[in-house]
């Protein structure tokens, strides 16, 4: 297992000082020692010295992090777990280490089009529109439904195009083998539909993730304006092109890690929640915000996952929130799969098309 320079300064420069093991959402979920960010970084300092091998169990353990950047906030250092994880889950693959889970998933995506093997979802219809492409994502076709987005779009007067099939952004692949040729092939095919189109609003914050950063990056040109749909809700409301009315309830914003730090966007959510409502905020929100889910974990260790969604209505009800609202496929459907009998839970989208 090779790594880079700058991951081999990382690594090394983590100092394993415990500072960063309270914001990690599936070390408070597992209780584990071996789940946050100091542990891992150890267990892979000591493969890059050859002082022991890369095995199936410190293998396992690099799939065992969602990404989800919440120890990278929180380090005064400033080192980056999630760096030199996504290049151990690259060097997995390099070295035809990958586990049988993720063999699986990759298997199911060249068959079907996406990680889970679900069949072509074919309630989504093919609207052709304009060139605003409304891109729904991998999540959302296989596990999910954008209906009620689609139609407020469309009440919205928003002249788009919604195709029947949709390309893979390569959001998963990322996540599973980060930079391998073969997820950059997959987002240059992406590329290159949406190249089609002046303006792409994802659904789904992790397919805006990676078109906007990853593509970027790697050098994939994108030439069409990518845009959240959070954001392009929040333009819609403040044009008037979506008249809402103020029904004075409380919102309670969960901010997805993905929109949240990688995207650096916080604002739209709130815009929408004050035009419909009243903002109360969780303790830990912003770039401080935890995961609420994530699916593609879910297939491999989903009791943790369910934890983690658990534990993120816990601090919900500490906020006297009565109802949570989400921006992100994965977080709606694993919050929606644990959700307490008194607390409500709302997709942006729902909230906005109640207070028409
Ligand atoms: S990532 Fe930063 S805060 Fe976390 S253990 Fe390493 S040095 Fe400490
Ligand atoms: S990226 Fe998230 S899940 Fe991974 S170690 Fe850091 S806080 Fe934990």
């Amino acid at each position: 297992m090779q790594f880079t320079k700058k991951s081999q300064e990382h690594i090394d420069s983590c100092r394993f000082c415990w500072m960063c093991h309270h914001v990690c959402p599936i070390g408070n979920a597992t209780g584990l020692e071996r789940n946050t960010a100091r542990a891992r970084a150890l267990g892979l300092s000591l493969v890059m010295r050859d002082s022991i091998e890369y095995s199936d169990d410190i293998i396992n353990n690099v799939y065992e992090c969602s990404l989800c950047g919440g120890c990278m906030t929180d380090c005064v250092t400033g080192w980056d777990p999630v760096m030199f994880t996504k290049e151990a889950r690259l060097g997995a693959a390099l070295d035809g280490k990958l586990p049988e889970y993720v063999m699986t998933m990759l298997s199911n995506l060249n068959e079907k089009g996406n990680i889970y093997g679900a069949d072509k979802n074919e309630n989504i219809p093919e609207i052709n529109g304009g060139d605003t492409l409304f891109f729904l994502g991998e999540d959302t076709r296989a596990k999910s439904c954008a209906k009620t987005a689609v139609e407020l779009l469309q009440k919205a007067g928003v002249e788009f195009t919604l195709l029947k099939d949709e390309p893979n952004s390569g959001y998963s692949m990322d996540f599973l083998i980060s930079a391998a040729a073969e997820t950059k092939a997959m987002m240059e095919n992406c590329a290159k539909v949406l190249n089609n189109y002046k303006k792409v609003v994802c659904y789904d914050p992790a397919d805006a993730k990676v078109m906007m950063r990853e593509y970027k990056e790697w050098g994939i040109e994108v030439k069409a304006e990518v845009v959240t749909f959070t954001r392009f809700l929040a333009e819609l409301i403040k044009d008037g092109k979506l008249a809402v009315k103020n029904s004075g309830k409380e919102f309670t914003p969960q901010d997805s890690p993905i929109l949240a730090r990688d995207l650096e966007e916080t604002a739209p959510i709130r815009d929408i929640l004050s035009a419909c409502g009243v903002v109360n905020e969780m303790l830990l929100n912003r770039a401080y915000t935890m995961l609420a889910g994530n699916l593609i974990m879910n297939e491999y260790m989903p009791n943790v996952i369910e934890k983690v969604a658990e534990n993120r209505w816990f601090n919900a009800k500490n906020a006297n929130a009565k109802v949570l609202v989400t921006t992100s496929t994965a977080e709606y459907e694993m919050l929606l799969k644990t959700k307490p009998e008194d607390m409500e839970l709302k997709k942006i989208e729902e909230v906005v098309a109640e207070c028409l």
